[in-house]
């Protein structure tokens, strides 16, 4: 059976980036699993729900048909939510502000990690969030977590904000930053945290392909490039 790779780390360290660059190497599937987060924040602000109303939302949860289609040509899953594709809604600053409120519900955690499980059972997968490594898959044969400093996490959002033409300051950026990392790394239920056998990465200084580059030394180690 094929392998599991589990990528933790705080926002804006890279992760989706280095994930997908890494699973088209090894021809594995990519799984973005703060985008299942993002797209429930989606569904509960369009639907006007408040996001500190936990019941509202785990019953939203359980009435959607989550999907992800293959691999685009850019190597994106695109997430489908009952037939409606929600990729490129989910990385707004609303939904970025509000989405660590909702992960903080236990009974969504529950039905997002049992979702991930199944996706992942059959292997030869990376899933990249918060808890991967240490609750949702600590068997996974890699573990990794991948950091940076937060001017530098806040620098990479900004210029990819900038990319798409949004006007939004650098402290502004920090500072949701600073927010979301408190707010993932504080919770009671799965916070995010380094998973005691995962290998920490500081990217502060490394490029793409330096990152890349150091994961696959130590899957190439174990014989499995
Ligand atoms: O990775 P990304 O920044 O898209 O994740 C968005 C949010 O989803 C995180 O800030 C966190 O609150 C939540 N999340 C989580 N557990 C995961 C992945 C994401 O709680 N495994």
């Amino acid at each position: 059976m094929g392998k599991v790779i589990a990528i933790d780390g705080p926002a804006g360290a890279g992760k989706s980036t280095i994930s997908r660059l890494l699973a088209k190497k090894l021809g594995y599937r990519y799984l973005d699993t703060g985008a299942m987060y993002r797209a429930i924040t989606y569904l509960a602000l369009e639907k006007g729900l408040n996001p500190e109303e936990g019941n509202d939302i785990v019953q939203l949860c359980k009435n959607i048909e989550m999907d992800f289609t293959p691999p685009d040509e850019n190597n994106i899953s695109h997430i489908i939510i009952n037939g409606q594709d929600l990729t490129d809604k989910i990385r707004s600053k609303e939904v970025d502000n509000n989405v660590s409120t909702i992960a903080k519900n236990k009974e969504i955690r529950e039905i997002m990690t049992r979702i991930q499980r199944k996706i992942a059972k059959s292997g030869k997968i990376i899933l990249d969030g918060r808890d991967i490594g240490s609750r949702v898959l600590p068997d996974a044969e890699y573990k990794f977590f991948i950091t940076a400093s937060l001017e530098e996490r806040a620098r990479r959002r900004w210029e990819e904000y900038k990319a798409k033409g949004i006007a939004i300051s650098l402290a502004e950026i920090e500072k949701e930053i600073a927010e979301r990392d408190l707010e993932d790394s504080t919770r009671e239920v799965s916070p995010l945290v380094q998973a005691e056998d995962a290998i920490l990465i500081d990217t502060s200084k490394m490029s793409i392909q330096e990152v890349l580059d150091k994961i696959l030394s130590y899957i190439k180690d174990e014989g499995d490039g």
